[in-house]
């Protein structure tokens, strides 16, 4: 599963899921640029790309702003001219029943985590269908999937994001372009991390498997679907739940 010579643009690269598809990209072959707002922990994650002798572009990106994503995607292109490989990972949660949740709440969620993969995708795809390749993985999650009560706006962006994927990737494929997502279950990051404990430990009881899973389980199902080994699969939803949701 060589990545050799491919480049990556990760969302979300500061922290958590995003930070271990860079490594785990990094580890095998790709260059990797890294969007998110946090130019500091960008600069680590890069410094641990670069550890492993690959090449690392820490990018300032905040996916809510059609502007900011152009610009990102520009420095991006200036540097290494093309893109083969986009994962759009960037993500928030604004939880609240739908009653009390405040328009700026489902605001938010949504222009982040739906229509931040809009924006990338769309800049992204004109180099990929020049090329006749590319690989664009959105990261969705099971609530997407199932339902979640207290979240709806982020499980109507990560539905929404199964949709895209699937949209998208009717579109391309002629172009031999795939587009897939990754649908993670209950992962050991900051954004689990800041929930009470009775919930975590609610969650924990749906899990078959019987843990929560790590960021870096995630980054080698992104990692098959971006390598030539996963050339026939498109428009297609990668669980990886422990069990949580057999689809
Ligand atoms: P995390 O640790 O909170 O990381 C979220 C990442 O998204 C950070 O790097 C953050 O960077 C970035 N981000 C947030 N808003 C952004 C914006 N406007 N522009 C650019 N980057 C932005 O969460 P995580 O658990 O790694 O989540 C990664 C993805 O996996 C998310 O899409 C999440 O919904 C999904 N997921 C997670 C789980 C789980 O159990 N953890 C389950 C299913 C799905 P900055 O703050 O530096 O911008």
């Amino acid at each position: 599963m060589s990545l050799e010579g491919r480049v990556a643009l990760i969302t979300g690269a500061s922290q958590g899921i995003g930070r271990a598809c860079a490594l785990v990209l990094a580890e095998a072959g790709a260059d990797v640029a890294l969007g998110a707002r946090n130019v500091e922990k960008l600069a680590a994650v890069a410094g641990e790309v670069e550890a492993l002798g690959r090449k690392a572009l820490p990018v300032p990106l905040d996916v809510a702003s059609g502007d900011s994503v152009k610009d990102a995607i520009g420095k991006v292109l200036e540097a290494w001219q093309h893109i083969d490989i986009l994962v759009n990972n960037a993500g928030i949660t604004r939880d609240n029943l739908l009653l009390r949740m405040k328009p700026a709440d489902w605001e938010e969620v949504l222009r982040t985590n739906l229509e931040g993969a809009y924006h990338c995708i769309r800049l992204v795809l004109p180099g990929m269908v020049r090329r006749r390749a590319g690989r664009i993985i959105n990261i969705s999650s099971v609530v997407g999937q199932t339902g979640n009560p207290g979240q709806s706006n982020y499980v109507a962006s990560k539905a929404g994001l199964i949709g895209l994927t699937k949209a998208v990737a009717a579109e391309v494929a002629s172009r031999s372009i795939t587009v897939n997502a990754v649908a993670p279950g209950f992962v050991d990051t900051a954004m689990t991390q800041a929930l009470p404990a009775e919930v975590r430990q609610k969650l924990l009881s749906f899990v078959p498997l019987g843990r929560m899973g790590t960021d870096r389980e995630i980054a080698l199902a992104v990692k098959f679907l971006a390598s030539d080994d996963a050339a026939y699969i498109t428009g297609h939803v990668l669980n990886v739940n422990g069990g949580m949701f057999m689809a």
